[in-house]
């Protein structure tokens, strides 16, 4: 079965080919410049490809309520030139193939829970700390949509006594995605986060708040497995320092050997690497197949 997928980012669209097992065939980028520009390339690229279905996880907000007439928009991005653009509907006038559309976290954690660190399971978290922090999230078998999408990533944090930062969230200033994302940290220590590998201090205050947030999505959501990618993710040693700070917020209060003993296998990186993008739209593509058979 050939399965197309999309994976609209804001710097880039990644489009490509695959199959039901999450084997990529091909892929190509194309820049985000303009809807006109991109997508002409996107519609182009899939015309000869024989696709049965394309699965599209965008950045967003998204319109994911197929009721309304702004379903499959992108909504209300800051980003210039793609505010309410009905992306999918652009793509359904060039490629005739049943469509599934997603946030692009929503569809990698759909991804790892397919092919790649959840697989198996029937929940997950996913979360990606990069210039924003976006979390798609997997419960009992579905992707978790509510009246829009869920937002995880601005949820309200405990500052730090130490940190005087203000935060960045153009909305919220200090919530998560404020405090913690690669530009929060940017901002904080004057320097990349990606030269600021050997300060101590950067990552127990990093740790610190994005474990905050793994805990509360623990009690909100009671995920099978967390797991966090992006950017930032890439300080590996943020990990151990994480996993520490959700034992002791949690206080021994959630009793199951997934935080008691097998911490080091529950909260993890993604297992699909430079991929998950891809085969998390690959994945939506084959789960609309199955809901169509
Ligand atoms: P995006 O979120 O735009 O898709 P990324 O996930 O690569 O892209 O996130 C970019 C952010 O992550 C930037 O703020 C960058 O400084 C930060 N970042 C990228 N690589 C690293 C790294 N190795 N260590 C720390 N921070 C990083
Ligand atoms: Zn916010």
């Amino acid at each position: 079965m050939i399965l197309g997928a999309i994976e609209a980012g804001g710097t880039k669209f990644v489009c490509g080919i695959g199959n039901e097992n999450g084997d990529i065939i091909e892929k190509i980028s194309f820049p985000t410049t303009t809807p006109e520009e991109t997508l002409k390339l996107v519609t182009d690229y899939f015309k000869d490809k024989q696709i049965e279905a394309l699965g599209v996880g965008s950045f967003g907000p998204i319109d994911l309520n197929t009721e309304n007439s702004t379903y499959g928009f992108i909504t209300s991005t800051p980003k210039k030139h793609w505010k309410n653009v009905n992306l999918l509907g652009e793509l359904k006038k060039h490629i005739d193939v049943p469509m599934a559309f997603d946030t692009d976290v929503n569809a990698a954690a759909l991804g790892e829970l397919e092919w790649g660190a959840a697989k198996g399971l029937d929940s997950c978290i996913y979360m990606t700390v990069g210039t924003g922090i976006g979390v798609g999230a997997v419960a009992e078998g579905k992707l978790i949509h509510g009246m829009l999408h869920p937002e995880m990533g601005h949820i309200l944090v405990k500052r730090h006594e130490n940190d005087t930062y203000k935060g960045n969230c153009p909305f919220h200033g200090d919530c998560l995605e404020g405090m913690a994302s690669g530009p929060a940290i940017e901002n904080r220590w004057g320097q990349k986060g990606v030269v600021l590998s050997a300060n101590p201090q950067v990552w127990e205050l990093e740790a610190y708040y994005l474990a905050q947030a793994l805990v509360n999505y623990i009690l909100v959501l009671s995920p099978k497995k967390l797991i966090l990618g992006g950017g930032v993710m890439q300080q590996k040693q943020l990990f151990p320092i994480i996993i520490e700070n959700v034992v002791t917020l949690l206080n021994g209060y959630i009793q199951h050997e997934n935080l008691l003993v097998n911490i080091d296998n529950y909260i993890v990186p993604p297992e699909l690497g430079d991929n998950a993008g891809l085969c998390g739209a690959l994945a939506l593509a084959k789960n609309m197949i199955s809901k169509l058979s």
